[in-house]
C-alpha cells in the first residue's frame, strides 16, 4: 500500500473505503459504525494505545480512570455504546455531606451550591444569569446567537467582573471552569462558555453529581469501551501510526503515516482541533480551518487518585465530594465502590493555574501536595494512602492537554464553523465537533456516529474514479 505521498491520481480501486485518523472514543466509534454499515476501514492511531483522553490504570489493586470517567442523564449515545459493548455502570457515591474549605474555614453542606456566607445570593444570581444567557446560544451554532459578537469579544472572567459578581461567585465559577475546561475564566471566550453550558443542558446538568454529568461511572472503566471497540477492529487498527499527511482529490484521499500510505474514498479526522495543525493537507485546508486549529488549544486538567484501606470519610458521614479555594486540588470525588469494607478511593482534580505549577513537579512532590490537599478536606488520615497515581494530560504528546479545547476571546464567531464542516472528502470527528455534550465522552461518540453517516453518504455516490477503476456501487 506504500506510495509516494504526493501521488493522488490513482488507476486502481482505493485500498479501503474510509480511513479514520485517531483511535480515541470518537474515531473508534466512527470506525465501529462504518464497519456495521459494511465499509472497509483503516484506523491510524499515533500513540501506542487506543483511547486518547480515556485511559486506565490499577493502583493498590483498584481500577481507576485516568481521563474521562463520569456519565450522566442525557448522555444517551455513550450510554448506548457502553451497553452495546457490555460495559456496565455504577452510581457515584453521594451519601452524606459535602465539604468545603473556603477562606480558611471548613464547612459541611448538601447539594451542589456550597455555603459561602452572604454571597450565596450572588452565586445564585450569577448561576441563573449564565443559564438564561446560555439558552439564547443555539446548540452547534454559537455564532448565530443574537449577541454572539459582543460575547465572543470578551472572556468569562471579564463578564463576571462587568456583572459585579462577588469574589465568592467568581472563585466558584473559576473552580467549575477548571474542572470543565481546564482553564481560568479569563482564558475562555464568554460565548464559548455560554454555548458549552447550553449544549450540556445547563449548569446543574453539567456540574451536578446526582442527576447531572457526574452521576455514574463505569464498573470496568471507560477505557474498557475503547479497548473493546479496538478489539473488534482487529488488523484494521494500526498503533504507533501518526498520520503526517492527507492528500485529497475530488474522488479520493491518500493518508500517509511514517510507515504506510493508504487510499480511500473518505477520511475521518478524529483528533483534537489543535492537533489537526500537525497534519499536512494537500491541497491546503481553507484559511478558517487552519486558523481554527491554531486558536482552539486544549485546556490543562490533571487527575490524582489516592487509595486507602477503607473509605474513612464515609464513617464521618462525608460523601468525598469536596471543594477548596486553595490548590493544588480544588475539587474531589469519592471514586470508590459502594460499601464500607471496600477500599477507599479519593479522586482530586488539578487544573488551570494550579496545573501549571504542579504538573512540573517531581512525582514525590506532586504526591505530597495532593495528599496534603486531601488532608485539608478530610483530615490527617488522608495522608496514609496505600496507593497513589496521577496523570498529567498536559504532558501527553498526542492529547496536548484536557479535557477539551478552549477558544479564547474572538476565536468562536470566525472559526467555530470550521470544527465540523467537511472539506471535500475530509470529514471531522472528535468531541469538540459535537453539537451536544461537546467536551464529554458522549460528544465524542455523537461526533463519531455523525462522521460515520457523512462518510457513508459519500460512499453511496458514484465517482468518476469508480468508472475508471471499474468499481461497482
Ligand atoms: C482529566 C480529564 C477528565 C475528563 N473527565 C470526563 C468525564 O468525567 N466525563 C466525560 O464525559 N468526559 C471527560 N473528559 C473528556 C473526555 O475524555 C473526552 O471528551 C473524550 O475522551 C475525547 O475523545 P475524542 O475521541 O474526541 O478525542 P481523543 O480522546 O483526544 O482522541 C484523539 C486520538 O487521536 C490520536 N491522534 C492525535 N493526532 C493523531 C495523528 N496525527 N495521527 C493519528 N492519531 C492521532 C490521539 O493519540 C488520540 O488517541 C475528561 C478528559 C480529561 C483529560
Amino acid at each position: 500500500m506504500t506510495a509516494s505521498p504526493s501521488t493522488v491520481a490513482e488507476s486502481s480501486a482505493p485500498d479501503v473505503d474510509v480511513v479514520v485518523v485517531g483511535a480515541g472514543l470518537s474515531g473508534l466509534t466512527a470506525a465501529h459504525r462504518l464497519r456495521q454499515f459494511g465499509a472497509r476501514v483503516a484506523v491510524f492511531e499515533a500513540d501506542d494505545r487506543v483511547g486518547g483522553r480515556v485511559s486506565s490504570a490499577e493502583v493498590a489493586g483498584v481500577h481507576v480512570d485516568l481521563g474521562g470517567t463520569f456519565v450522566g442523564p442525557g448522555q444517551d449515545r455513550v450510554l448506548a455504546l457502553a451497553d452495546e459493548v457490555g460495559v456496565t455502570r455504577f452510581a457515584t457515591y453521594t451519601a452524606g455531606q459535602n465539604v468545603i474549605r473556603w477562606r480558611g474555614q471548613h464547612r459541611r453542606y448538601r447539594g451542589t451550591v456550597p455555603p459561602v456566607g452572604a454571597s450565596i445570593v450572588d452565586v445564585a444570581r450569577i448561576q441563573l444569569t449564565l443559564d438564561r444567557l446560555a439558552r439564547t446560544v443555539p446548540c452547534g451554532r454559537p455564532a448565530a446567537a443574537g449577541q454572539a459578537a459582543q460575547w465572543d469579544a470578551e472572556s468569562l472572567g471579564s463578564w463576571l467582573r462587568r456583572s459585579h459578581a462577588s469574589s465568592a461567585a467568581r472563585d466558584l465559577i473559576a473552580i467549575a471552569g477548571r474542572t470543565t475546561w481546564g482553564c481560568e475564566p479569563d482564558e475562555i471566550s464568554f460565548l464559548h462558555a455560554l454555548h458549552y453550558i447550553h449544549q450540556a443542558g445547563g449548569l446543574s446538568s453539567m456540574l451536578d453529581t446526582a442527576g447531572g454529568a457526574q452521576e455514574e461511572h463505569f464498573v470496568e472503566g471507560s477505557y474498557e469501551i475503547a479497548r473493546r471497540l479496538a478489539a473488534g477492529l482487529g488488523e484494521a487498527l494500526r498503533l504507533r501510526a501518526p498520520v503526517r499527511r492527507i492528500d485529497a482529490t475530488a474522488d479520493r484521499v491518500r493518508v500517509t503515516t511514517d510507515h504506510e500510505s493508504v487510499s480511500a474514498r473518505a477520511v475521518v479526522v478524529a483528533v483534537p482541533p489543535s492537533l489537526r495543525g500537525r497534519i499536512a493537507f494537500a491541497p491546503a485546508l481553507p484559511p478558517a480551518h487552519t486558523q481554527m486549529a491554531q486558536r482552539w488549544p486544549a485546556g490543562v486538567l490533571s487527575k490524582a487518585y489516592a487509595v486507602y484501606d477503607r473509605p474513612f470519610w464515609r464513617d464521618r458521614d462525608l460523601s468525598g465530594q469536596g471543594l477548596s479555594d486553595t490548590g493544588p486540588v480544588f475539587i474531589t470525588f469519592d471514586a470508590g465502590p459502594a460499601g464500607l469494607d471496600a477500599p477507599g478511593v479519593l479522586l482530586g482534580f488539578v487544573g488551570g493555574v494550579y496545573a501549571r505549577e504542579w504538573d512540573d513537579l517531581p512525582p514525590a512532590e506532586r504526591r505530597a501536595r495532593v495528599l496534603s490537599s486531601f488532608a485539608d478536606l478530610y483530615g490527617p488520615k488522608a495522608l496514609d494512602a496505600t496507593g497513589y497515581i496521577d496523570q498529567r494530560w498536559g504532558a501527553e504528546p498526542w492529547v496536548a492537554g484536557g479535557p477539551t479545547a478552549v477558544p479564547g476571546p474572538g476565536a468562536v464567531v470566525p472559526y467555530a464553523s470550521a470544527l465540523a464542516e467537511p472539506v471535500g472528502r475530509v470529514l471531522w470527528a472528535g468531541t469538540e465537533t459535537a453539537k451536544r455534550w461537546t467536551g464529554f465522552m458522549d460528544g465524542a461518540v455523537r461526533a463519531g456516529e455523525r462522521a460515520a453517516l457523512q462518510a457513508q453518504a459519500l460512499l453511496a455516490v458514484p465517482t468518476t474514479d469508480d468508472e475508471q477503476t471499474g468499481v461497482a456501487r
